[in-house]
């Protein structure tokens, strides 16, 4: 069975693709009975952000993906938090050390800015100039007595330059062209990334490493270190980068870009989950068939990693509106879902009218959800000026003739069966009895209801008020 990891850098936010990596390594593994595996890669220290562990727990939590392995819930590969295993790291960095793969690189800072700024002026690319893989082990060990400081460094090879990507194929990428040796370990003790990740990955058992594809271009050069412990690498997928509807870069300007933005606009997890899906390919979704929203079980048991394409995926913001509506619906058909629902009108519309006396009883609540779910995709549209009138009273300054509504009153009581059939039956023989034109009674009756020109049909309203608040609005205008 298959192990993988979603592997965040705590600096900050969880993203939408950092959710869509998450959620394809969740999916991947949980069709196939395997472990998913949560690793906080926080060896730069200078970026980590305060807090954003947790909050990237709790989105995920929140977002249905449960992992099996990391912080808080430590298997036999622990720790998974990266600034935790620095022994680990040293360990294995004296492995490539002792079979010659690394080396103790002795130059400065400024000198390295000096080889960089000699680069850009002779319009070269910045590489090191692996200067210290040819000092002499005399020269070492006299530095190391000095005390200089020092960084360990790999030796590139072009040994390894290609790999069978599982989302893009073949790829072939000779890194020692473009870079000079790389960092394994910093002159302080930590490693770097490529290096606690390729440890990592191998130690707690990964067998398929499904990232962005940002990382595309560094797996040539984890290989390589692969190669010198004399490991069998993992197999690799990089998933396309998703970029807003007309190709361009997701930016916080143009649409939400964290999970946080997306709850706090009321999107459902299951929702945000399948929007993702419909965008970021992997699933045999059928154009033009209108859209199923699938629970986490069928999305993992319809993953198929080869669906998965390796062109940029565009959202599609009508998507996620439309998923999260059939989400309301589904949550409408399960009584426990339907409790949480109901509650959260609640607490929006107390927030909203807080002087105000409702009617928010559960079973008057259950009636405006079941109503509302053709009109809505999120909850707090129920609160928007347009259904205002579900809670409060409008306002109403408008002359009407009370003698007409007295009658309206009197014809309306006795109407035991209030219901939108039946009320507009009503509504049409009392305007034909009292020569009154059924569209002028509409639009007066509709604005004594709600306080507006427009909105549902007036005897839908009526039906959603209820018999006695439809007449208490009525008996306000003709005292
Ligand atoms: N720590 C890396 C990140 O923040 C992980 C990349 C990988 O999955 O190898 O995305």
């Amino acid at each position: 069975a298959p192990r993988v990891r979603f592997a965040p850098s705590p600096t900050g936010y969880l993203h939408l693709g950092g959710l869509r990596t998450a959620l394809y390594n969740y999916l991947y593994t949980k069709s196939r009975g395997g472990v998913f595996i949560l690793r906080i890669e926080d060896t730069d220290q200078t970026r980590k952000v305060e807090g954003s562990v947790e909050a990237l727990i709790n989105d995920l939590q929140w977002a249905g993906i449960e992992y099996d392995e990391g912080p808080g819930k430590d298997g036999k590969y622990g720790p998974y938090v990266q600034s935790e295993r620095l022994n680990i790291y040293q360990e294995h960095i004296n492995k490539l050390l002792d079979n010659n793969s690394a080396y103790k690189c002795f130059c400065s800072e400024r000198r390295l800015n000096l080889l960089r700024r000699d680069a850009v002026k002779h319009q070269r690319l910045p590489k090191y100039d692996n200067k210290c893989r040819s000092l002499s082990k005399e020269d070492v060990d006299a530095k190391i007595r000095a005390g200089t400081p020092h960084c360990i460094r790999f030796k590139l090879s072009s040994d390894c330059l290609s790999f069978e990507d599982l989302i893009f194929g073949g790829i072939a990428y000779d890194v020692s062209l473009v870079e000079g040796d790389p960092v394994l370990m910093k002159s302080d003790g930590f490693p770097t990334y490529h290096f606690a990740n390729v440890v990592d990955d191998r130690l707690m058992g990964v067998t398929h490493v499904l990232r962005g594809v940002e990382w595309q271009i560094s797996t040539t050069k984890h290989l390589l270190i692969y190669k010198a412990f004399g490991w069998t690498p993992p197999q690799f997928g990089h998933l396309p980068l998703i970029v807003n509807a007309d190709g361009t870069k997701l930016s916080k300007r143009q649409s939400d870009v964290t999970v946080e933005d997306y709850r706090n606009k009321g999107i459902y997890p299951l929702a945000l989950v399948n929007y993702i899906t419909l965008s970021g390919g992997g699933f045999n979704h059928v154009a033009g068939e209108g859209i199923r929203l699938k629970t986490m079980d069928d999305l993992a048991s319809e993953f198929q990693i080869e669906r998965i394409s390796s062109h940029p995926s565009r959202l599609n913001p009508d998507l996620l509106e439309e998923c999260n509506r059939l989400e309301i619906k589904r949550r409408l058909k399960d009584e426990n879902l339907t409790k949480g629902l109901i509650a959260e009108v609640q607490s929006l519309v107390t927030q909203k009218y807080p002087k105000e006396s409702l009617n928010i009883s559960e079973e008057h609540v259950k009636s405006i959800l079941d109503w509302s779910t053709s009109r809505i995709s999120k909850i707090d549209e129920l609160i928007s000026p347009k259904l205002a009138f579900l809670w409060i009273l409008p306002s109403n300054n408008l002359e009407i003739n009370k003698n007409l509504f007295e009658k309206l009153l009197d014809n309306l009581e006795s109407l035991d069966k209030f219901e939108q059939e039946s009320i507009k039956d009503n509504l049409r023989s009392f305007s034909d009895r009292n020569n009154v034109k059924f569209p002028v009674l509409m639009k007066m009756l509709r604005s004594v209801l709600s306080g507006l020109n427009e909105g549902p049909s007036v005897a839908e309203m009526m039906q959603l008020l209820g018999k006695c608040q439809s007449l208490e609005r009525i008996k306000a205008v003709i005292k």
